[in-house]
C-alpha cells in the first residue's frame, strides 16, 4: 500500500520540542534559578466540583443495569445538547436548536475532521499568524499544494495579521471557499468587533464560502460589544459552522468535550450545483467515524450550565482574564508593543526593534527566567512577536512581570544580546529529532 504523501510534506513542528528543549537547557545551566512558565497553552484550575459530583454520579450509573449507557448517540446526548442550546444560544438571544448541535470530544477533534465534507479542491484561507491545526489539517487532506521555501503553501490562502490591522485579517483578495476564523484569537489575544464579524459575513455570503469559526475561547468574552456567537450576526447561520470547547472553559483540556454548531440552513453545491445540507453531510460523517462523547463527561459537561457549574466557570475565568489584563498591562509599561489581553487569556507582545521572536524568547529566559512562546512558530507574520498566557497563577504571574519591568536594557543590547545566543541556538537546532520526543514527555503537545 501507498501511504497519504502529505504526511511527508508536513515539516516537523518545532516549536514546542524546541521551546521544550531550550527551557531544559536552561535549567540544566541554571539549576537554582526559578524559572517562571508564561508559555503554558494549558489550564491549571482544577475541574469544578460540581463537574465532579455530577461525574461520580454518572459513574454509578454505569454500575447498575437499570442506569448503564452503553453506545451513546453519535451526536451527542440530548440532556447536553439541550443545556447548551437554552444556556449558549437561546438565553443570549439566538435560535439555535438541539437539533443543530454535535456534541463532540473537543475542539481540534473536529476543526481537523470538517475536511471530510468539503471538497478536496477547495481553497482554505487562514489567519497568519494562526492556530497550526488549520494549515496542518489542511494539508493532510491534500489542500496544502506545495510547500514553498518560505514555509508557507502553495494553495493555501494566508491572510496576514499585522500591527496596521490590529493582528486582525482582512478580506480576502478573491473568493475561497472555505475560511477559518478564531476569536478570541490564539494566539494573537484579538477579537472580532460586532462590525468586523458582519463584513465576514457578508463576504462570505456573497461568495458562496464556508466560514469554520473556532470560538474555542468565547467564555473569555465579557464586553458586550464583541460577539460570543457568529450566529448573533444576521445569516450566519447561511454561511456558518462554529465549532466550541470546554477546554479552556471549564478546564476539559483532559477530561475531553466540545461542541460543532451545523445550522439546518447551510449548504453546499455538487458539481452541478444542486444543494445540500451539511447537517446532513456532518452528520452522517459523525454517524460512520465517530461513536460519540463518553456518558460521563456529557454528565460533567452538563453540569456547568447548573448555577454552581456557571459560578465556578466565571470564577476560573476571571482568574485567567485579570492575569493576562496584568501582563497586558505591565509589558505595555515596560516599552513593549501588545495587543490581545481583553476579553482573552493570550498577550501578543513585541519590543520594538526586535525582529526575532527567539531572540525575545531567550531575552526573557536568561534575564527574567520568564519563558513564553516564539510567535513566529503561529506563521510568518508572528516573526518578532512572543504569546504569553494568563494560565499560570495570580502569584507567578504578577512575579514574571515584575522580573521584565525590571530587565534594563540600553540601546543595542537586543542585537548584541541575540548575537551571543545564536551560536547556542544553532546548536540546539542540530539535536532536533532526539529532542522531539522531550516534548511528549514533559507533557507540552
Ligand atoms: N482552537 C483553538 C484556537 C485552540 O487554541 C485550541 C486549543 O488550544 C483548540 C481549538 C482545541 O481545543 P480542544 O481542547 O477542545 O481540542
Amino acid at each position: 500500500m501507498y501511504i497519504n504523501e502529505n504526511f511527508i510534506k508536513l515539516p516537523k513542528s518545532y516549536l514546542f520540542s524546541t521551546v521544550a528543549a531550550k527551557l531544559k537547557e536552561y535549567r540544566e545551566a541554571h539549576p537554582d534559578a526559578e524559572l517562571i512558565r508564561m508559555d503554558i497553552g494549558d489550564v491549571t484550575l482544577p475541574i469544578a466540583p460540581c463537574v465532579i459530583e455530577a461525574m461520580h454520579k454518572a459513574v454509578d450509573d454505569m454500575g447498575s443495569s437499570e442506569t448503564f449507557h452503553g453506545y451513546g448517540p453519535e451526536q451527542g446526548y440530548l440532556f447536553l445538547r439541550e443545556a447548551i442550546a437554552r444556556n449558549d444560544y437561546y438565553e443570549r438571544g439566538i435560535n439555535i436548536t438541539a437539533d443543530d448541535i454535535f456534541i463532540s470530544d473537543g475542539a481540534k477533534s473536529d476543526l481537523g475532521n470538517l475536511g471530510d465534507i468539503y471538497s478536496r479542491k477547495s481553497i482554505i484561507a487562514i489567519a497568519d499568524p494562526g492556530y497550526p491545526v488549520y494549515a496542518d489539517a489542511s494539508v493532510i487532506d491534500g489542500r496544502g499544494g506545495d510547500l514553498l521555501p518560505d514555509g508557507r503553501w502553495s494553495r493555501i490562502m494566508y491572510l496576514e495579521c499585522k500591527p496596521e490591522n490590529g493582528f486582525k485579517p482582512d478580506l480576502p483578495i478573491h473568493a475561497v471557499d472555505v475560511i477559518f476564523l478564531c476569536s478570541p484569537c490564539n494566539p494573537t489575544g484579538t477579537v472580532f468587533t460586532r462590525g468586523e464579524l458582519m463584513k465576514w459575513v457578508d463576504f462570505a455570503r456573497r461568495s458562496h464560502a464556508l466560514i469554520i469559526y473556532d470560538s474555542a475561547y468565547e467564555a473569555f468574552v465579557s464586553d458586550p460589544d464583541i460577539p460570543r456567537s457568529i450566529y448573533e450576526i444576521d445569516g450566519a447561520k447561511e454561511c456558518a459552522i462554529e465549532i466550541r470547547s470546554f477546554s479552556k472553559t471549564a478546564g476539559f483540556t483532559g477530561l475531553r468535550c466540545g461542541y460543532t454548531v451545523v445550522p439546518s440552513k447551510l449548504t453546499g453545491t455538487d458539481r452541478e450545483g444542486k444543494e445540500y445540507p451539511l447537517r446532513q453531510l456532518w452528520n452522517r460523517r459523525q454517524s460512520t467515524k465517530f461513536n460519540g462523547a463518553s456518558y460521563i463527561v456529557q454528565r460533567g459537561a452538563e453540569a456547568l450550565y447548573t448555577p454552581e457549574g456557571k459560578e465556578a466557570v466565571k470564577r476560573n475565568i476571571d482568574i485567567y482574564k485579570e492575569n493576562a489584563r496584568y501582563i497586558r498591562e505591565a509589558l505595555e509599561k515596560a516599552g513593549f508593543e501588545v495587543f490581545g489581553g481583553e476579553n482573552s487569556p493570550y498577550v501578543w507582545a513585541k519590543l520594538p526593534g526586535e525582529e526575532d521572536s527567539w531572540k525575545l524568547f531567550e531575552l526573557l529566559l536568561n534575564e527574567a527566567q520568564v519563558s513564553s512562546t516564539p510567535g513566529i512558530g503561529f506563521g510568518n507574520a508572528g516573526a518578532g512577536y512572543i504569546r504569553l498566557t494568563g494560565f499560570n497563577s495570580p502569584e507567578n504571574t504578577r512575579k514574571a512581570m515584575e522580573r521584565i519591568s525590571n530587565i534594563s536594557l540600553s540601546d543595542g543590547e537586543i542585537g548584541e544580546f541575540s548575537r551571543k545566543n545564536d551560536v547556542k541556538a544553532i546548536k540546539i537546532l542540530d539535536g532536533l529529532d532526539v529532542l522531539d520526543s522531550i516534548t511528549d514527555k514533559l507533557g507540552l503537545k
